[in-house]
């Protein structure tokens, strides 16, 4: 028995015509961390996009090939609004509702028919107590979420994926718009969701790779070239092409 949460085979995407990933084949333990690095329009976010047919919201996009999460492959029957529920998502610039912090972490409990106040009440202050947002924003509740720093409205934001109880977290370059403080936070956070869910980050920045993840996927043009513990990656590269791009030679 393995514990593989997401398996995906032979998979091709395209827009338009253009094919954008070819032939990949991964797998993704549960509770896993995994950095997916590579240059710019590899094609790392069309793969994490992939994951919760976000790809789809796109009329030229086509696939081929198999993605199975926890045991079910996605095809054209899958509801999206309980796989996005399963496999929520962290965007690179963060994107609070226009409401208050603690309607941002409630929506989402709301939209999927929760209407015991007591129960999303706890819920709301158990999530903004796991991403460490809680001491800080206790007092403005109601405040519009707008009022808190770009650093705060990222954590806000997975709080407001967590809340939902996803199994699958995808980061789209979650830091990419923080300072390094806030970038220290978050990393600090994402280590701690591992205990409870499967992470999967496009990363630009190597130090966080090595930082935050266990394992590492290194994407060029559209292909994987290498994957494994990101250890042994960022010391013992396989690949020249991999070894080229972690030591700054090119991306
Ligand atoms: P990365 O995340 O590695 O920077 P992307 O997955 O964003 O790369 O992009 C991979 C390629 O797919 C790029 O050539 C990009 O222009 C193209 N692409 C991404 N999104 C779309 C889209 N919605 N329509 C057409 N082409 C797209």
């Amino acid at each position: 028995m393995n514990n593989n949460i997401i398996e995906v085979k032979n998979l091709n995407t395209y827009f338009n015509d253009k094919q954008i990933l070819k032939n990949i084949n991964l797998t993704f333990e549960e509770k896993s961390i995994t950095a997916l690095i590579g240059p710019s329009g590899c094609g790392k976010s069309t793969f994490l996009r992939t994951l919760n047919s976000m790809n789809n919201l796109t009329k030229t996009f086509k696939m081929t090939g198999e993605i199975t999460i926890e045991d079910e492959k996605l095809d054209e029957t899958t509801d999206e609004v309980e796989l996005r529920k399963k496999v929520g998502m962290v965007f690179q610039k963060a994107n609070p509702f226009p409401k208050s912090i603690y309607e941002n972490v409630a929506y989402g409990l709301r939209i999927h028919g929760i209407k015991d106040e007591d129960q999303i009440h706890k819920t709301v202050i158990k999530c903004l107590k796991d991403v460490a947002l809680y001491d800080e924003v206790k007092d403005d509740l109601q405040k519009s979420a707008y009022k808190l720093s770009g650093g705060q409205q990222q954590r806000l934001c997975i709080a407001r994926s967590i809340a939902v109880s996803p199994k699958i977290i995808l980061m789209d370059e979650p830091c990419s718009a923080l300072d390094p403080i806030s970038t220290l936070k978050i990393e600090d956070l994402i280590y701690e969701l591992k205990k409870d869910y499967t992470i999967i980050i496009v990363t630009h920045n190597m130090q966080q790779a090595t930082r935050v993840s266990e394992n590492t996927v290194f994407f060029l043009n559209g292909e994987v070239i290498e994957t494994g513990p990101t250890n042994e990656m960022f010391l013992h590269p396989k690949e020249q092409e991999t070894e080229n791009y972690i030591t700054g030679k090119f991306g």
